[in-house]
């Protein structure tokens, strides 16, 4: 069973104690099972705080990040990635402490728009730091999701085989492949295939749309898209991700490009993409059962 979560910044702007609050409870009470929250400062984040709203709520929670240029892994520079090692392991910390299961996002580069390709050295940096951080992650039992996303927010992961390979050279079991159907949109060739092709690498999931509004109101094939997930038997975390200017401020507004009010309401947002997933995955999981049905008696 896939254990459904729901994107921070669908409620809030930030993590602070009552951003943190607000947020925890509102998922709880729409039926997700897990809340995934910004980790972009770990510094910033009072994990007590945190972990006993978890447990009021009685809902699980995974951490998402992006480095920036002065911590970026894959620069080639050997200052710059120690420090992305630093930031990296601190966020851990944050997982590890408030009973976190993953941390996901660009783990792998800066989270930003680069005017260069990346290169053979930035890659190999950016893998073997990853390498050691995977370990300090094992430790508490975390998993990392290295997330494909489009070619103007990373220049290292843009599409799933990328994620594929780095997963491979990396060679840690607690390394995956986090994608994200918005990313997918724009580089995959083929979506459904990506997902199959990506197979047991993938270890987490992105759902949204074209626009990052309603699911289902823009142009992703979501039907396609779930019926690869239920046909590769993936069986990790689904998170919804969706951004408006309702909510979003600075700096993921500028890096992401936030200008339109894609929604008003959190609460009807968040309520309507639970039931549609669930829709969703029920749809395709019949679909598995219907060759059965089939048979000539
Ligand atoms: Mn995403």
């Amino acid at each position: 069973m896939n254990k459904l979560g729901v994107h921070a910044m669908v409620w809030e702007a930030g993590w602070s104690r009552d951003e943190c609050a607000r947020a925890v409870a509102r998922s709880a009470e729409i039926g997700y099972d897990f809340i995934e929250a910004p980790a972009l400062d770990p510094s910033a984040i009072d994990v007590d705080f945190t972990r006993r709203q978890l447990e009021a709520s009685g809902i699980g929670i995974t951490f998402s990040m992006g480095l920036d240029a002065d911590t970026d892994i894959s620069s080639g520079d050997p200052d710059k990635a120690m420090r992305g090692r630093k930031r990296l392991e601190d966020a851990l910390a944050v997982v590890r402490d408030t009973g976190g299961t993953h941390l996901c996002g660009i783990l792998h580069s800066a989270f930003q728009k680069y005017a260069v390709p990346t290169t053979a050295a930035g890659v190999a940096m950016s893998a073997d730091i990853l390498g050691q951080v995977a370990e300090t992650a094992a430790k508490s039992g975390i998993t990392l999701g290295l997330e494909v996303v489009n070619r103007y927010e990373s220049n290292v992961l843009n599409t799933a085989s990328q994620g594929v390979e780095m997963c491979r050279r990396i060679g840690a079991p607690n390394v995956k492949v986090h994608l994200d159907v918005y990313h997918m949109n724009i580089e995959e060739s083929d979506v459904a295939a990506a997902i199959a092709d990506t197979g047991d690498h993938l270890g987490y999931f992105h759902t949204g749309d074209s626009h990052r509004g309603y699911m289902g109101s823009g142009t992703v094939d979501l039907q396609g898209v779930f019926r690869a997930l239920v046909r590769m038997g993936y069986e990790g975390p689904i998170t919804f991700e969706s951004f408006s200017s309702r909510v979003v401020g600075q700096p993921v507004e500028g890096i992401l490009g936030i200008w339109r009010n894609l929604w008003e309401n959190s609460g009807d947002l968040a309520g309507h993409a639970l039931a549609y997933t669930r829709a969703q995955l029920k749809s395709a999981q019949e679909v598995q059962k219907q060759a059965d049905r089939s048979r000539l008696p």
